[in-house]
């Protein structure tokens, strides 16, 4: 690929996304780094400028259609043409099915599932028209297993690996991969809220809550974000290009399929 590699990687103010941006940047490819909170992606975006990295803070809530063809003109007009994407913005609420709360199965969707797609779908003809690209979901072992009371999440989820296999066999002929990742309990924020929650319904100890979902694990942890961004830029390198249509667990061996 001749001109120079863009990633646009959602969610980017914390978390996973937060360690794939650094990962991305410390290896020279430009990042827009973009959430909903101004002051976290400014954070990050600040972070690697500072490592000497190349970073372009861009808000955009993934949940408005609207805000994704406006950050995708402000990224254009500012950079050029995006060509690695990771959608990696996404959110975990849980609730019994009997009861479930309408509102929550739509927000579970459209955090999840629904975002992966206008985002794709406003960044693929950059990459057919590049005739290269790199597209990472961010999924979750919960893309292949059930589990209780996540049948939001886990519909989603299991939808994100229905889009990346579709897509991927789509764009192949544009030298384009498509790939998810599904990681088991990462140790971010969004887990810290699992923990609270898991706090609050059972009255367990905090520390017994966290070692909860550390046993999930035969490896008996949880993954942390660099894990898991150690796996996007193996995605993102030129020796991946035969790696395409697949989910990658990053899980300490919970899920073997
Ligand atoms: P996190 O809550 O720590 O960070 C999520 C990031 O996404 C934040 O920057 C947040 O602001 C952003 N975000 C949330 N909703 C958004 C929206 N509507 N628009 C734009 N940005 C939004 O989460 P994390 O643990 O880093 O998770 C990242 C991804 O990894 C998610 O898709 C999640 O489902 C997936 N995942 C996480 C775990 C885990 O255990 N943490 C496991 C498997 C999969």
């Amino acid at each position: 690929m001749d001109t120079k590699k863009i990633a646009w990687v959602t969610g980017a103010g914390k978390g996973i996304g937060e360690a794939i941006a650094y990962a991305l940047a410390a290896n020279g490819i430009q990042v827009v780094v973009s959430a909903r909170t101004a002051l976290d992606i400014e954070r990050v975006a600040e972070a690697i400028r500072r490592q000497g990295g190349d970073a372009l803070p861009v808000v955009c809530d993934v949940t408005k259609p609207q805000a994704i063809q406006e950050a995708v003109v402000q990224i254009q007009a500012s950079l050029g043409a995006i060509t690695i994407l990771v959608n990696n913005a996404g959110a975990a609420e849980s609730h019994k099915f009997i009861g479930h709360d309408d509102a929550l199965w739509q927000r579970m969707l459209d955090v999840n599932l629904n975002s992966v797609y206008h985002v794709t779908k406003a960044v693929a003809p950059m990459m057919v028209a590049a005739n290269w690209g790199r597209v990472i979901n961010i999924a979750s072992i919960a893309s292949k297993v059930g589990g209780k009371y996540t049948v939001a999440y886990t519909a989603a989820k299991h939808g994100v690996l229905g889009l990346t296999r579709a897509l991927a066999l789509e764009l192949v002929a544009q030298h384009i991969t498509v790939n998810a990742i599904c990681p088991g309990y990462v140790d971010t924020p969004l887990t810290d809220n699992a923990v609270t929650n898991i706090t609050r319904r059972t009255k367990i100890a905090e520390n017994d809550a966290r070692k909860l979902l550390e046993n999930i694990s035969p490896q008996q942890r949880l993954i942390t974000p660099e894990e898991v961004a150690h796996v996007a830029l193996m995605l993102v390198s030129e020796n991946a290009r035969g790696i395409t249509g697949q989910a990658i667990n990053v899980d300490g061996g919970t899920v073997m399929f």
